[in-house]
């Protein structure tokens, strides 16, 4: 339902947390975030509201993080409970995904990965985006953005998408398909959103991606391609109403 990225200088589970808030109008039944930490990725999930979350959050504090990504949800696959709840992970705990909307030929997907051994912990239709981004970032040489470009080459449906690699500390990858994301230009950070409320404390200098288009985000650069790494054409805008 509600999604949040950041990566830069500030404590970037503040940043989430409060991008989180700012869309929390939107109405939602779980949240998570996940964040990666000296190359280690790590996750927390709540089922219920944000103040579930930050319960969680409370009672494993965590250092200062570059880059972090958040969620919540409005089921649509899968009871919302704390398992079905985003972030979702690969089995090695390597990628984390959130996603909005809903990926249509999961059910074959989850098929094709059962067999190659992948072990499913939720009845979410995102989770196999997770499993791909496992694979497929292997594939790539590490290259999360290739790997998003890859997945979303297989995926039937709707989606904001938008991942996490401890293998890539520096970068936050998103992709879109008939589904709102907005990146936010700041000095030395970037934000990406699925609504310019989540980010406009800190910047009003927005970026909106076109259809079916994967950007890679670090601190001082969007790169943003179709789902074939072709450079793609973006808006950029001015946000001047008030927050
Ligand atoms: N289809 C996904 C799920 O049920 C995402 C729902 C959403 O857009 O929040 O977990």
């Amino acid at each position: 339902c509600g999604i949040v990225g950041y990566v830069g200088p500030q404590p970037a589970l503040e940043v989430v947390r409060d991008g989180l808030q700012r869309l929390e109008y939107r109405g939602y039944d779980s949240a998570g975030v996940a964040v990666v930490t000296e190359g280690r990725l790590e996750t927390e999930k709540r089922a219920g509201k944000l103040t579930n979350l930050e319960e969680a959050l409370a009672e494993t504090p965590r250092s200062a993080d570059g880059i972090g990504i958040g969620h919540t949800r409005w089921a649509t696959h899968g009871a919302p409970n704390d398992v079905n709840a985003h972030p979702h992970v690969d089995n090695d705990n390597r990628v984390a995904v959130i996603h909005n909307g809903i990926i249509e030929n999961f059910a074959a997907l989850r098929l094709e990965l059962e067999e190659r051994d992948c072990k499913f912990t939720s009845e979410t239709d995102t989770e196999v985006v997770a499993h791909l981004l496992g694979e497929e970032v292997k594939e790539h040489d590490e290259d999360l953005a290739a790997a998003m470009r890859a997945v979303c080459r297989r995926l039937d449906g709707t989606f904001t998408l938008v991942a996490t690699y401890a293998g890539d500390p520096d970068t936050v990858v998103a992709a879109r398909r008939n589904s709102p994301l907005v990146v936010g230009r700041g000095d030395g950070e970037n934000f990406l959103a699925s609504d310019v409320a989540a980010f406009i404390a800190h910047t009003r200098h927005a970026v909106e991606l076109g259809q079916d288009q994967v950007v890679e985000l670090r601190r001082d650069s969007v790169n943003v391609t179709d789902y074939d790494g072709n450079p793609a054409p973006v808006r950029e805008y001015h946000v001047d109403w008030d927050a």
